[in-house]
């Protein structure tokens, strides 16, 4: 199928996106790296007369180190391709989550064009990125005619493919704090074949002394209608020294908590299982 007509403009601004936005409402949408927007629009999921193309924006590309000392911050521009980050030294220094996961993303031709911001607009709870800016404890950096704000990842996803972004708003950027000494971090998914989307998956983060991890992060994909972080078995990992008892209490601890949504080739009981092996790997690559 091919997609129904539509008018498209290059934005050379992010105001004069912002503007285009304003003027066409629901009749605009905007077109980052195009591999989820091009996609619905050829299977006619969804019909927009205007495409605002924002590809254009390059001080919205990059990655780069931002502040001093404990402010410092790695930002991410919204338009900075997986590939990008994929490859990043930057990226490899200050958070290598986003290293690991990037690989996962899709296949190589889809990680060239599509970006960060692109997917964490989009809100796919079985996309890798979201699970890993909330794992970071992240902040978005959102743009709209009144401004600037700012939204921790926390805040940021409301549910399926919805988002804390509001009708007329663009995000700028991603910021997630530098790796700090000790700091570890661990993603790894169960896909039916590589580049697939996860079955499941987890992104985590986590400081360990020898003996205990501390400040724990366990951020799932693919769990259910948002990335979901697993607070539970977060507090019984970290709550003494790290054994096969306290790995067990933490098993039940996670099995009770979640409630996967079944999808079309696995049910809730398998993906229940699976989170359940990926978070005994995370734990044994972050305390190693
Ligand atoms: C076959 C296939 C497999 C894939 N597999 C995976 C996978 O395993 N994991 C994964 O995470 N993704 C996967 N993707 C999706 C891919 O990663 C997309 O690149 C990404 O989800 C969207 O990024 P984009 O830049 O292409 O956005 P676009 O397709 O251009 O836009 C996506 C949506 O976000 C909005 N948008 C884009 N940028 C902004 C912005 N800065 N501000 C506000 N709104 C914005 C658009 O209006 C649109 O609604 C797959 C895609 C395909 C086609």
């Amino acid at each position: 199928m091919k997609s129904p007509a539509f008018d498209y403009v290059r934005a050379d601004s992010p105001q004069h996106a912002l503007a285009l936005l304003a003027q066409h409402g629901d009749d605009a949408r905007i077109l980052a790296g195009g591999q989820t927007l091009l996609p619905s629009l050829n299977l006619r999921l969804s019909q927009p007369t205007l495409l605002v193309d924002i590809g254009g924006l390059t001080g919205w590309r990059g990655v780069s180190v931002q502040g001093h000392a404990s402010q410092a911050r790695l930002r991410i521009g919204a338009l900075t391709r997986h590939v990008e980050i994929e490859e990043s030294p930057l990226v490899a220094r200050h958070a290598p989550l986003l290293t690991q996961a990037a690989p996962h993303i899709a296949h190589r031709a889809i990680r060239n064009m599509g970006t960060m911001g692109g997917s964490l607009a989009y809100a796919d709870p079985a996309a890798e990125w979201p699970a890993c800016v909330l794992a970071l404890d992240g902040t978005l950096v959102i743009h709209g005619a009144a401004g600037e704000r700012r939204v921790a990842a926390a805040d940021f996803f409301h549910g399926l493919y919805s988002t804390a972004l509001r009708d007329g708003e663009l995000l700028a950027a991603v910021e997630v704090p530098l790796l700090q000494p000790g700091e570890r971090h661990a993603f790894d998914e169960l896909a039916r074949r590589h580049g697939d989307y996860a079955v499941a998956g987890l992104a985590a983060r986590a400081r360990w002394d020898g003996t205990t991890l501390h400040g724990l992060r366990l951020a799932f994909l693919s769990l259910g209608d948002r990335p979901l972080r697993a607070r539970q078995a977060e507090a019984v990992l970290q709550a003494g020294a790290l054994d096969e008892t306290r790995l067990a209490a933490a098993d039940a601890a996670l099995r009770a908590e979640l409630q996967p949504f079944a999808d079309l080739t696995h049910s809730a009981a398998a993906k229940t299982q699976m989170a359940a092996t990926l978070m005994r790997r995370a734990v044994r690559n972050l305390a190693t």
